[in-house]
């Protein structure tokens, strides 16, 4: 399998869970993946700084952290630890060589979903500066509106959209999920609108099992459901994108594995149907 054509895919740390980040950047040069996602969770093991050393030596291209936002609570004083969180993950960002932090935006129950995206917009505005000051670029990644009670209040691309025409910032952008966004009537065009205002700052790949078995954790392989990947792809690449094509998938299924036959499944997977 030539290397070359793997040079736009990257993998989420997340998609092969159970290899701890030393075990994945290794996994992942062996198989001759360009780029890694790193999820927050697999810094913790051996903290931000070593972990950003095995990254710099690994030759891996370092496309994004995952995840920062979380930003609607009740009490302000919860939406200010929201900051706090946020502006750490900015610094982890920027020590790991990641030049985005991709949001999940958050949602509480009981929170009036318009209020939500209003604690949304203000908490990316309290820590763009901050972004700012360190070079780290900010995605908002609407999430599938299953999700609205308690991850996410921006469920649609036209909502993000909105959000970061308001913020007006060349720093705040938005993450296309297929995942989370292959359903919606108003994809091709909303794909456009972030096109033109060049804010289509990562894309996410992996499909949509029919039945789907769990709501969270059952994400399959490129190619093992519903979704129309090469279409959702083509409007991607139609509005100028050319970045990294990442492989994010949860899924209990695939994470008893063998990690490393695994892989293989996803390249397969990435160059036959994403
Ligand atoms: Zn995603």
């Amino acid at each position: 399998m030539a290397t070359a054509s793997l040079s736009r895919l990257c993998i989420h740390t997340v998609t092969t869970k159970p290899l701890a980040l030393p075990a994945a950047v290794s996994a992942y040069r062996h198989a001759g993946i360009a780029g890694i996602t790193v999820w927050r969770e697999a810094l913790a093991a051996l903290g931000v700084k070593e972990s950003a050393r095995i990254l710099a030596d690994s030759g891996l291209k370092v496309v994004s952290l995952c995840r920062g936002g979380f930003f609607p609570a009740p009490a302000k004083s919860d939406r200010q630890k929201a900051l706090d969180d946020n502006r750490l993950a900015i610094d982890e960002a920027r020590a790991i060589g990641a030049p985005l932090l991709v949001l999940v935006c958050g949602a509480v129950p009981g929170i009036p979903l318009p209020d939500a995206r209003r604690h949304i917009a203000d908490g990316i505005a309290a820590v763009l500066p901050h972004a700012a000051k360190l070079g780290v670029k900010l995605a908002v990644e609407p999430l599938h509106p299953m999700y609205a009670d308690t991850r996410s209040a921006i469920c649609t691309l036209a909502q993000a959209n909105d959000i970061i025409e308001k913020l007006h910032s060349p720093l705040v952008g938005v993450t296309i999920d297929v995942y989370h966004l292959w359903w919606d009537d108003q994809l091709e065009a909303q794909i456009a609108r972030a096109g033109r205002a060049k804010s289509i700052f990562s894309y996410h790949v992996c499909d949509w099992r029919s039945p789907t078995r769990d709501l969270l954790l059952d994400r399959a392989l490129m190619g093992e459901g519903c979704i129309p990947l090469r279409q959702i792809r083509s409007w991607v690449e139609n509005a100028g994108f050319d970045g990294m094509i990442e492989v994010e998938i949860f899924s209990t299924e695939f994470w008893r594995l063998n990690q490393l036959e695994f892989l293989e499944r996803v390249k397969s997977a990435y160059l036959e149907h994403a």
